[in-house]
């Protein structure tokens, strides 16, 4: 198939492109490198342009036979999206309308869409499966829902096949060793655990151990970088076989608290360091972890790296041979 990542220079897009590359697509990424690396697209045929560039967008559709697009490109942090919703619903609900009405200017009719648990919201219950309520607490969350309920009006009304992918926590880094997680400011935790363990960082702040969790702090589910992208793969297919757009929750289904966490670093790296306590984070769920049965039912899903410390160990293996270098 042809393919177009959109944000294919980012952590989740980049091992994505590689992964659909050497499963034999051709692939094109589109990424405006506002916090993607242009070294991080090793594969496939790299634009440099901006998904809400309908001149950039219309090039590339009319001259590549682009059979499905999947979209990385929004921005992600929550904390952020709080103090700059403009900034959110601009990227993430304005310009991806803008990708879609180009998609069907010109007849493509399947595409993949990164969502995320932040739709959720605070959870009723947990683990969180597809009929869960969906009530965001964050501007981020909302541009994410915000274009899922786009995505069904343009099926039912257009034809525009969606699969929504709502991720839980993405970790980890590509096995071999070329790919792995970049993020300029570093908000996530595995990622500054490991920063701490390297040495570059002098400590980890735990936000927050008065949650009702076993241990105080908050609960979530890490899912490695490869099962994830792989459940795209597998997404697409299934969409593409049956004609018919659908929603997945990804997550291992099984949730670590940060403490947990910072003990498998310390485990993975053979590293000490230190830890302090600090106040909660806003818009910080205590527990977030997936139902991921349907996924794993309905697209024959199987994640890889069951394991925290398999997960923690490949994103060990870049921080010290390539962020560290
Ligand atoms: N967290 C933390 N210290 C940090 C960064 C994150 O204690 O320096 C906590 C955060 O409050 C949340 C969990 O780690 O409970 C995962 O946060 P992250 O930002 O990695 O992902 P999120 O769950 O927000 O998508």
């Amino acid at each position: 198939m042809k393919i177009l990542v959109v944000g294919g220079a980012g952590y989740i897009g980049s091992h994505m492109v590689k992964q659909l590359s050497l499963a034999g697509n051709d692939v094109i990424t589109l990424d405006n490198l506002s916090y993607g690396y242009r070294d991080a697209v090793k594969y496939g045929k790299f634009i440099e342009g901006d998904l809400g560039d309908n001149a950039v967008l219309d090039a590339i559709f009319k001259s590549a036979d682009i059979d499905a697009v999947m979209h990385f490109a929004g921005f992600i942090q929550v904390g952020e999206s709080v103090i700059k919703p403009s900034m959110y619903y601009h990227n993430n609900v304005v310009n991806t309308l803008t990708l879609l009405d180009a998609m069907l200017r010109h007849d493509i009719k399947n595409f993949i869409f990164s969502s995320t648990a932040a739709i959720f919201g605070e959870p009723d219950y947990t683990p969180i499966d597809e009929k869960h309520q969906k009530q965001p607490i964050n501007p981020y969350g909302h541009s994410k829902l915000m274009i899922e309920q786009v995505l069904d009006d343009y099926d039912k009304a257009y034809g525009l096949r969606s699969t929504c992918l709502r991720y839980f926590n993405a970790a980890g880094a590509d096995p071999d060793g070329e790919l792995g997680e970049r993020h300029i400011p570093e908000t996530h935790l595995i990622p500054l655990i490991l920063q701490a363990a390297s040495g570059r960082r002098d400590d980890i702040k735990v936000f927050g151990d008065d949650y009702e969790t076993d241990d105080g702090s908050c609960v979530r589910d890490y899912i490695h970088i490869n099962d994830l992208c792989q459940a795209h793969s597998l997404a697409l297919d299934s969409m593409i076989k049956n004609n018919k757009s659908a929603r997945f929750n990804l997550g291992n289904g099984k949730g670590f608290s940060v403490k947990q966490v910072i003990d498998v670093v310390k485990d993975v790296s053979g590293k000490n360091f230190k830890v302090s306590i600090e106040p909660r984070r806003d818009g910080d769920p205590a527990v977030l972890v997936a139902d991921a049965t349907l996924a794993k039912k309905e697209l024959n899903w199987q994640p890889e790296f069951a394991e925290l410390k398999d997960i923690v160990k490949t994103a060990w293996d870049w921080e010290v041979n390539f962020l560290c270098q």
